[in-house]
């Protein structure tokens, strides 16, 4: 088996096998500890990664966090949890008023806020996608009260909205879960738990000994 394949094996491994202990651990904050036994923590060094995450600002790209994304099993909800536990929104506004291609809206989305706006109102407030068969709410959001700094429906926002940082995960980090850079909160975050992915490579070591005692 190659390297790259085997990795990829010992990350579902450790997705299927730890993701509940892993959480709690970084919850704890274990990798003070493995930080201190380790000389060094990453091939890059911290600040490389920071830059790296600060490109965001200005580049969109998506960042991996080293929590479990949520899949069908019971309780693998807690890297969600975790993450929301963390994240601290800047009420900065960015991901409301900032031009974009728009907000798809989800069928029960469009009839949630048009039980509330009105039907007529709300299309005026959209356009239809006819690739996409759905309403696409024009960006910057027409719903973003500027004085108040939120959200003027909030909620009722759309489900998407609701989500927000989070994006399904990445190719290359399929058990991850994925953020949008572009979000300030969601850049700090990620640069405060960097420190958690020693923990993941721990897991990913001991998994990695097991497969391959030699
Ligand atoms: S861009 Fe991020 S920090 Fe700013 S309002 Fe949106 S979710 Fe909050
Ligand atoms: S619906 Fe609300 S949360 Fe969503 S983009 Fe518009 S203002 Fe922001």
């Amino acid at each position: 088996m190659s390297s790259s394949s085997k990795i990829r094996q010992v990350r579902r491994l450790c997705h299927q096998l730890c993701f509940a202990s892993c959480v709690e651990e970084k919850r704890q904050g274990r990798h003070v500890e493995l930080l201190r036994l380790r000389p060094h923590w990453s091939v890059l060094k911290r600040e490389e990664q920071v830059a790296i995450i600060d490109r965001g600002a200005a580049i969109p790209f998506d960042i991996s966090l080293p929590l479990p994304a949520r899949d069908e099993r019971e309780g693998s909800d807690s890297g969600v949890r975790l993450f929301w536990e963390h994240f601290n929104c800047q009420q900065c506004g960015r991901c409301c008023y900032t031009p974009g291609a728009g907000l798809y809206l989800e069928k029960e989305d469009f009839e949630r806020i048009a039980r509330h706006v009105g039907k007529k109102r709300l299309k005026s407030l959209c356009r239809y996608d006819k690739g996409l068969h759905a309403w696409v709410l024009r960006q910057p959001c027409p719903f973003y009260d500027k004085d108040r700094k939120g959200c003027s429906i909030y909620e009722i926002r759309p489900l998407t909205c609701a989500k927000y940082p989070l994006h399904p995960p990445l190719n290359e980090m399929p058990y991850h879960l994925a953020v949008d850079a572009f979000c300030p909160a969601a850049r700090e975050l990620a640069k405060e738990s960097l420190g958690w992915w020693i923990i993941c490579e721990n897991n990913w070591a001991a998994i990695l000994r097991k497969l391959s005692p030699d």
